[in-house]
């Protein structure tokens, strides 16, 4: 679960990170408001669930697929600014009235940026904060690594820019270093960050403080990654963070119920949600036109594969997870068919402790509560395999049948371009 930057900056705070003053508003009065508060100098932010917002632009609804072609084919002359009249997602404002009109120029608008896709997001909120008068931009987050088992911080002086470009053209400007889980934080940790990004004296104790902050934070949230880019320094030599992006592990959220609040649903994919609601929690969309249910993620990650294997896409990852309940497969296909790209269904179930009579018979009774118009085929191989076929046989639903998985995979392929 990602968070808005004004959630997560609330969260970095409460543990100890340098954040500036700032409140979120979602109208141009409130955002005057907060910025007079603030004593007028302030940045002007799209609270969207994308990066990129600084150079993005903001469109109308039906403007967002051009503005993004425009974007990536020639960022130079499109892309927005902080100030200037190309308007951006992130603004800054020099008076409570510049904050009011960057609020209006933001609000209810789309944000487009190279991260946000042709769709791009509707504006709902801005934060308001304090400017920070930046010297040098840095960058650091911390994330959980599955190479090195545990968080690993990422840094760099070279911040500002997207870190995948750093890591590409100048990756020895990256350091890493992993935090050994058992040991968890220590100090010296902080000062070695500190250190192998050049910061000395005051510096580097404000530093260390806010790596340690990010580290806490992370792992009060069971974040997957909290980042900080740009982290400033600013004029007055203060170590600030100036943007935040957290996510939450979904896995780990039942353990988070104040946090679960924070879910912005609105930007979230609507098949996602949709999945979620109906119980089928292990459901991610892709762009292909082939649906899979499957029991088990490694199976449905292999069914993917051979679906790509056969020169077919796949149009989601879908793991019913080991339950034997009809009704979870009637929602599967139920999430699947709310899927306009859909053109085939592949049912792949292995039935070790999930029963394939039970899985058959909740597609049995998807046909009969939903309206199936898509080709559906089927391989079911394991326990209960002859009771499911049975109850299939005498159901007579209309799917195609096999016992192999490559064959299950071109069979699904060659029935969706039947019906493209
Ligand atoms: P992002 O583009 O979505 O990553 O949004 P950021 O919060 O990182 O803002 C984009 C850029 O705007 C930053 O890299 C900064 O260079 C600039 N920016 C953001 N806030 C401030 C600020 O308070 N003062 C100044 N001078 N620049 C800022
Ligand atoms: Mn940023």
């Amino acid at each position: 679960m990602k968070l808005h930057e004004y959630q997560a900056r609330d969260l970095l705070a409460r543990h100890g990170v340098a954040v500036t003053g700032g409140r979120v508003a979602s109208t141009p009065s409130e955002a005057r408001k907060i910025a007079e508060e603030l004593g007028g100098k302030v940045v002007v932010k799209a609270q969207i669930h994308a990066g990129g917002r600084g150079k993005g632009r903001l469109v109308a609804e039906s403007e967002t697929a051009a503005m993004f072609q425009k974007l990536t084919s020639d960022p130079a002359n499109n892309a927005g600014q902080v100030k200037g009249d190309r308007v951006g997602g992130v603004r800054l404002a020099d008076s409570a009235q510049e904050a009011e009109q960057a609020a209006a120029a933001i609000l209810g608008r789309y944000l487009v940026s190279i991260q946000t896709g042709p769709e791009g997001k509707l504006v709902k909120n801005v934060l308001v904060a304090e400017q920070t008068d930046i010297a040098k931009e840095y960058y650091l987050s911390a994330m959980v690594d599955g190479g090195v088992g545990g968080i690993l911080f990422i840094a760099s002086a070279e911040g500002g820019t997207e870190i995948e470009q750093v890591a590409a053209t100048k990756p020895e400007a990256i350091v890493r270093m992993p935090v050994d889980p058992a040991a968890g934080w220590d100090p010296y940790i902080g000062r070695t960050l500190a250190a192998r990004l050049g910061f000395s004296g005051d510096q580097a104790n404000q530093f260390a403080k806010l790596a340690e902050g990010l580290y806490n934070t992370a792992l009060a949230t069971d974040a997957s990654l909290v980042e900080i880019n740009p982290l400033a320094v600013t004029d007055g030599g203060q170590v600030v963070a100036v943007d935040a992006k957290l996510s939450i592990d979904d896995n780990a959220l039942f353990r988070h119920p104040d946090l679960e609040e924070l879910r912005d649903r609105d930007e979230e994919d609507p098949l996602e949600v949709l999945a979620q609601d109906l119980g089928v929690s292990n459901f991610i969309k892709l762009d292909g036109n082939i649906g899979c249910i499957v029991n088990g993620a490694g199976l449905a990650m292999a069914t993917m594969d051979t679906i790509k294997l056969a020169g077919g896409e796949p149009a989601n990852f879908l793991d019913i997870g080991t339950v034997n309940d009809p009704q979870r497969v009637v929602n599967a296909i139920k999430v699947i068919l709310e899927d306009e790209n859909v053109e085939a269904i592949l049912v792949n179930i292995f039935g070790g402790m999930a029963r394939v009579d039970i899985i058959a018979q909740g597609v049995i009774d998807g046909f009969k509560q939903l309206d199936i118009k898509v080709p559906v085929v089927m391989r079911l191989v394991g326990t209960n395999l002859a009771e499911g076929e049975k109850l299939i046989d005498e159901s007579g639903i209309n799917v195609v049948r096999t016992s192999e998985l490559g064959d299950a995979a071109r069979k699904a392929v060659e029935a969706a371009s039947a019906a493209a």
